[in-house]
């Protein structure tokens, strides 16, 4: 299996690259936050707890995301591989993960982290916010706060992938098919160290 966690502060361009990797790569899709948006939108218990800590840029917490998925990953067990979006974003939900791939005889390949500086993110999601019509990208103050907790709780998830030998950085400003295609030369290294 191929098992990649697409790494990121929000507005790296992770959800726009995922979407071009599972094609090329017949790979399944699995973003926590757009799973939580559809739980708020189906009006569900998990979705409306979700959302109060969703709208103040906060992180649910790690079992809830870890839970949500791991019935995901059960579901497509027999997938060529899965790419993870916005998830693990804590050192707990990085193990819970190894754990549950573990289980299915399978690991993760490599964390690839979209690098992006905090300038360019706000940008990015604040224009992204006049058409997604995400609450969390309207707002300046909101923005720098979800910037926060990616720096103190979430970048710790890089030196765990790192411990293991599997974090690769690739620089996330620029044309979108240019970022793409050096994801694509870092991917197709690791299928050729697979192979052999
Ligand atoms: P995203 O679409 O990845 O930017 O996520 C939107 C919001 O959903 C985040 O600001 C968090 O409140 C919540 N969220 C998404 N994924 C996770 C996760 N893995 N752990 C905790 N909270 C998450």
């Amino acid at each position: 299996m191929l098992n990649i966690v697409l790494f990121g502060p929000p507005g790296a361009g992770k959800g726009t690259q995922s979407q071009k990797l599972i094609d090329k790569y017949n790979l399944i899709h699995l973003s926590t936050g757009d799973l939580l948006r559809s739980e708020i939108a189906a009006g569900t218990e998990l979705g409306l707890k979700a959302k109060s800590l969703m709208d103040n840029g906060l992180l649910v917490p790690d079992e809830v995301v870890i839970g949500m998925i791991e019935n995901k990953v059960r579901e497509n067990s027999h997938a060529g591989g899965f790419i993870f979006d916005g998830f693990p974003r804590t050192v707990p939900q990085a193990q819970g993960l190894d754990k549950l791939l573990l289980d299915l005889g399978t690991e993760i390949s490599c964390m690839l982290a979209l690098k992006v500086d905090d300038e360019e993110l706000t940008k990015r999601l604040l224009l992204r916010g006049q058409t997604s019509g995400r609450p969390d990208d309207q707002n300046e103050e909101l923005i720098r706060k979800r910037i926060q907790e990616y720096n103190t709780k979430t970048t710790p998830v890089a030196d765990y992938y790192a411990g293991q030998g599997k974090f690769c950085a690739v620089d996330g400003i620029g044309e979108i098919d240019e970022i793409f295609a050096d994801l694509c030369k870092q991917i197709d290294s690791l299928k050729e160290k697979q192979q052999k």
